[in-house]
């Protein structure tokens, strides 16, 4: 054996879990079959501006050991995330505020929304929500979820909202004062310079090999090190033998415009069903950009067919219950761990990603 330990995927999860190994004197090797480093938080920069390639990722956490741990490896700005929200004619102010509120029905204090709220909620309230349907009405009422929800969420999810699972809304704040910071978070900011500098930087010194798929090249692979912390789908790792895990896709259309400033705000979602992409991303408002030209991505969601680049797992009960016959799997390997948002078929945000990629090396490495 050549390497103690082979990382599959050079995301953040690998990543982490490669440096804090490299660290402890371990030998390790990175593969990714990809051309670059970095998995979905990887950033280009073009004319000056850092382009999120695959999708906004917006660090935000309240895990004060995260937070530290991440600043070791770049600098963050002090960007806070304020969405805008446009259904047909109409612009609202994210998440559900005071500022949406005021504007849905015209008027001013916490009192009036509430009572409107109410109002509204009284028809369809229910104990324990059982779909995202139930509980965006529970929570919000008919207005707010008919014009800033149903159509956004059936777009980025590609079904019905009684056919999703209900947390996936609790991610959204909710509130009564004029706050429009998306997160409810203690810690928030953008890397300065990108996200791929600090893969870089946790990179460092450790042996990388682009272009390298474990699967196509598995007999060699398999053999180079110890252990292997495996990152990429866990369904497809087994051959889905168990059946295929379902993914929703994401696809941009990513364009330069000679302008300087074009919608005046890094994310605005587009949450009527008619407009067939969920959001535009002006990647410049990350950073504060001021160069004279700006670039814009179009985000088309999809449903993951295989060859196409998987996104979010979908996490209802469906493929839940079959992503826990896989876990049962892996857990009788006793060579391969399974990580990150693929192997571990869970909506993890970053800092979440990071957190288990500690957990695992405490485990493994003490
Ligand atoms: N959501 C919505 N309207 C919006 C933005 C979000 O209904 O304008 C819902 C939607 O169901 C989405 C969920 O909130 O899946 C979580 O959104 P978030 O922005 O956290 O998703 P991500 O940034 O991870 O794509």
């Amino acid at each position: 054996m050549k390497y103690d330990y082979l990382v599959v995927g050079a995301g953040i999860f690998g990543a982490v879990f490669a440096y804090e190994a490299n660290k402890r004197g371990k030998k390790v090797l990175v593969i990714d079959k990809r051309n670059h480093i970095a998995g979905n938080i990887y950033t280009e920069n073009v004319d000056g501006i850092n382009v999120h390639k695959y999708g906004a990722h917006i660090f935000h956490t309240s895990d004060t050991k995260v937070w530290n741990y991440v600043n070791q490896f770049a600098e963050f700005n002090n960007y806070v995330n304020s969405p805008i929200a446009i259904y047909k004619d109409e612009l609202y102010n994210l998440p559900f505020n005071m500022n949406t509120f005021s504007k849905m029905w015209g008027i001013k204090t916490p009192a009036e929304a509430m009572k409107i709220i109410e109002e509204q909620k009284k028809q369809y309230y229910v104990e324990e929500p059982s779909n995202l349907e139930e509980q965006a009405l529970s929570l919000a009422g008919k207005d707010v979820y008919e014009k800033l929800i149903k159509g956004y969420t059936e777009k980025q999810w590609g079904r019905d909202c009684k056919d999703l699972p209900a947390f996936i809304i609790k991610r959204l704040p909710f509130r009564f004062t004029y706050n429009n910071n998306y997160f409810n978070d203690r810690y928030q900011g953008i890397p300065i310079g990108g996200y791929t500098k600090i893969v870089e930087k946790l990179l460092e010194g450790i042996e990388v090999r682009l272009n390298t798929d474990f699967l196509a090249n598995k007999e060699e692979l398999v053999n180079v090190a110890d252990k292997i912390v495996y990152t990429g789908m866990i369904d497809q790792y087994y051959d889905y033998k168990l059946g295929v895990l379902e993914y929703r896709s994401v696809r941009f259309e990513t364009e330069k415009l000679d302008c300087e400033n074009y919608q005046g705000n890094a994310v605005v979602n587009y949450t009527e069903r008619e407009v067939p992409y969920t959001r535009i991303i002006e990647h410049k408002h990350f950073e504060f950009g001021t160069q004279p030209v700006t670039i814009i991505s179009r985000e088309y969601s999809s449903e993951w067919h295989q060859g196409d680049e998987p996104y979010y797992p979908v996490n209802d009960d469906k493929n839940n219950t079959l992503y826990e016959k896989y876990r049962e799997l892996a857990e009788k390997e006793n060579k391969v761990i399974f990580g990150g948002r693929l192997g571990g078929y869970k909506y993890y945000d970053m800092d979440k990603t990071i957190a288990a990629s500690l957990l695992l090396v405490e485990k493994e490495l003490g």
